[in-house]
């Protein structure tokens, strides 16, 4: 992985060491083997309450190092308390010591990459129960339990259902991206996973806004929390350009095409609200001669993989998505986001144009704005104090 740590979300003269953070060798070694140099303000805020044992509730979006906030203090924390006998047994179910829920069959994959990494070497089993792929299989390798377990609700209640797994002997549980989550409906299933867990565990919330709905969800399932919010939290990365260009609804496809042949950026993410604008814009742009697909959720798990490895390949160069199928998505040196059309909510707003300018680089968003979208844009700008340019489309 290339990442450079950025100004902003690394190191200043008084950035702790991971070692300093409480880490110790081992994990050191994992810190140092994935080319971390320094711990981003999320980890540096976050490492300490985690190891020893506090709940915390974490303002942080994807690309803060967020995932390493909370996957190298756990693994340090299992490591220190050795595993219990597995429990491959007929009719019990396998225990899951820390369980990671996450929205999206993506984040899950992607964050479980990121926790085999924090866990190298280190002889844990890092379990995935996501939905998309066949249950038996997963069955078969989650009987045996995990020591850490990340999972979608939906495809957990499952296993829970079945007797495959159970959490009565879980003492951690982490909310990824915790709005998110509650976005797509989550609350019902994340409550019911919640009271499965013994009375004493730990509890960690990790997310990108905090909604009063997320406020709520946290106060009912942290105890006593330590609040974190590094200071680029809060606000859209300062290395993001925002630009505008003011278009009729009707012209917004030739103009897209103008652009990307002006400007040919190298991996572009046009964000639309509904899958039927994606397919739609993706086959424009195609007809135009360009590298471009649509990713949302009425495509096959097996499709969505195979168009999120050309992107990431860079042999696709325009990915046109919906905002449920984006989020969370962990791809670096996106370097122009389109608002294809203007979010209703600014937190939309800011989780897409946080798909550019990752792990210190430099991004552009573009935003397509219909003369009745103007005053969606305007509360963008008043709620995020955005300084958004206008630029001539043409
Ligand atoms: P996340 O916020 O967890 O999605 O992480 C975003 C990216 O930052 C991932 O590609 C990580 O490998 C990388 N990363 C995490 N921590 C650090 C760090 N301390 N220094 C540099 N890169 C990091």
């Amino acid at each position: 992985m290339t990442d450079t740590p950025s100004p902003a979300d690394t190191a200043s003269t008084d950035t702790p060491t991971f070692a300093q953070l409480g880490l110790q060798e081992r994990i050191l070694a994992n810190v140092a083997r994935a080319g971390y140099a320094a711990p981003s303000p999320i980890q540096a805020l976050a490492i300490p309450p985690i190891l020893a044992g506090k709940d915390v509730e974490a303002l942080s979006r994807t690309g803060s190092g967020k995932t390493a906030a909370f996957a190298l203090p756990l693994v340090q924390k299992l490591l220190a308390d050795p595993r219990p006998a597995a429990t491959a047994q007929e009719g019990v179910p396998g225990v899951v010591r820390t369980l990671i829920l996450s929205p999206t069959r993506e984040l899950a994959s992607q964050t479980a990459t990121a926790i085999r990494t924090c866990a190298h070497g280190c002889q844990l089993m890092i379990g995935l129960a996501i939905g998309g792929v066949p249950k038996d299989r997963q069955t078969r390798a989650l009987r045996g339990g995990a020591d850490i377990l990340v999972a979608t609700p939906g495809r957990l209640l499952d296993h829970l259902a079945d007797g495959t797994i159970g959490l009565d002997q879980t003492t951690c549980l982490v909310l990824d991206e915790a709005d998110r989550m509650l976005e797509l409906g989550f609350i019902e299933d994340i409550q019911s996973i919640a009271e499965r867990l013994p009375t004493r565990h730990q509890t960690l919330l990790f997310s990108a806004t905090m909604p009063p709905a997320v406020a709520t969800l946290a106060r009912r399932l942290l105890h006593r929390p330590l609040h974190v919010a590094p200071p680029e939290a809060t606000a859209p990365p300062p290395r993001i350009r925002q630009q505008v260009a003011f278009v009729a609804a009707a012209r917004k496809n030739a103009t897209l095409i103008a652009l990307l042949r002006r400007d040919t950026p190298e991996r572009v993410m046009v964000f639309t609200r509904t899958k039927q604008a994606s397919d739609s814009v993706a086959r424009a742009l195609e007809s135009a001669g360009l590298s471009a697909a649509a990713l949302h959720g009425d495509h096959s798990q097996a499709r969505r993989d195979r168009t999120l490895a050309t992107f990431r390949r860079g042999t696709l160069r325009v990915l046109v998505a919906t905002d449920v199928m984006a989020r969370g998505i962990d791809i670096d040196d996106v370097t122009l986001v389109v608002n294809y059309d203007i979010p209703e909510q600014p937190e939309t707003y800011i989780h897409r144009i946080g798909r550019t300018a990752r792990a210190g680089r430099r991004g552009t968003a573009l935003s397509l704005c219909a003369p009745e979208e103007r005053q969606l844009l305007r509360e963008i700008e008043r709620q995020t104090s955005a300084r958004i340019t206008a630029i001539d489309p043409t």
